[in-house]
């Protein structure tokens, strides 16, 4: 099918985009990378008046360390990412996630802003973003906020970002040296987005584990930090017995849905057997690359 007739603009900079979403009052969509966006539009599940598209704004793509964090314009292409030593170095949760993410030329297309402003729950970008306690600013035409990732995920494909705002930049905290870390997702095929994804990061040594962060992607209508089961390996350390226990707490923390790709309780049994996996992978690197 074909997209319903839109008004097309290419704003040359973020003020001039902010005013257009202004002057269509919460009926312009913003176009990023487009791999998201334009089968919507196609199948006519998105009927926007116009599209402001942001790919003739340069000053929305970089990559930059930056007191203690490593930040990222919101067109920032996912294939940029991959291979930027910066974020390997300082976040490589973050590299790991995106070798995950679709296949080679849907990375080279689409954005970090496009993704976690699309807000899809089976997406790794919003997985890694609450894990590693992130932030994203946002401008429209009251001015600029910034948002931690629990205030900006609402529910399935929905976010707090206003219709005239647009997401510029996304914030992510360095990952302290020698944390162990590790992405799990199960997808019924290569490229497929995740039937469930665990985002994990451990801290410590000898056993101990002094600080834990564990995120799902596809067990809940939005990322969730499994809090709870973080505290267990932070109470009892990174024994066998107590990564088999926080696995465990996981899969009774999430609430998934059932859908045609899987039940409720496929998905809990995943987050379990994912998260075990994670923390294990996690473990074994802590300390080391
Ligand atoms: C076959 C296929 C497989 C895929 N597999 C995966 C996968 O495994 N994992 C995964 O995470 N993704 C996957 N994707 C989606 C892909 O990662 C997209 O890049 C991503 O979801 C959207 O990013 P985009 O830059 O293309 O955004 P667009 O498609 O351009 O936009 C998506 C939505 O976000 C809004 N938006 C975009 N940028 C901004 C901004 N800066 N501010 C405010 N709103 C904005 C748009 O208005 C739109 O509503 C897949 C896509 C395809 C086609």
């Amino acid at each position: 099918m074909k997209p319903p007739i839109f008004d097309y603009h290419a704003p040359r900079s973020v003020d001039e985009a902010v005013d257009l979403l202004r002057r269509y009052g919460g009926d312009a969509k913003v176009l990023a990378g487009g791999q998201s966006l334009m089968p919507l539009l196609n199948f006519r599940l998105s009927r926007p008046a116009a599209l402001v598209d942001l790919n003739r704004i340069p000053s929305l793509a970089y990559i930059r360390p930056d007191d203690g964090a490593v930040v990222f314009g919101a067109m920032t292409r996912q294939r940029a990412i991959e291979f930027s030593p910066v974020v390997r170095e300082r976040v490589p949760l973050l590299s790991e996630a995106t070798a995950l993410v679709g296949h080679l030329p849907i990375r080279t297309r689409g954005t970090i802003g496009g993704s976690i402003a699309h807000a899809d729950p089976s997406a790794e970008y919003p997985a890694v973003l609450t894990a590693l306690d992130g932030s994203v600013v946002a401008r429209g035409p009251r001015g600029e906020r910034s948002l931690s990732a629990a205030a900006l995920f609402h529910s399935y494909l929905s976010t707090s970002l206003a219709p005239d705002e647009i997401l510029t930049e996304v914030r992510l905290p360095a990952m302290p040296a020698g944390a162990g870390f590790a992405f799990e997702e199960f997808s019924r095929r290569h490229g497929d987005f995740a039937l469930v994804g665990i985002a994990a990061m451990v801290v410590g040594g000898g056993g101990r584990c002094s600080a834990a962060r564990i995120a799902t992607a596809g067990a809940g209508p939005v990322p969730a930090r499994l809090r709870p089961a973080e505290e267990i390996l932070e109470r009892d350390g990174l024994s066998e017995a107590a990564i088999d226990a926080a696995a465990q707490r996981a899969s009774e923390l999430v609430d998934p849905d059932s859908d045609i790709h899987a039940s409720a309780a496929y998905r809990k049994n995943l987050t379990r057997v994912l998260t075990g996996r994670a923390l294990r992978r996690a473990l074994a690197r802590m300390g080391g690359s």
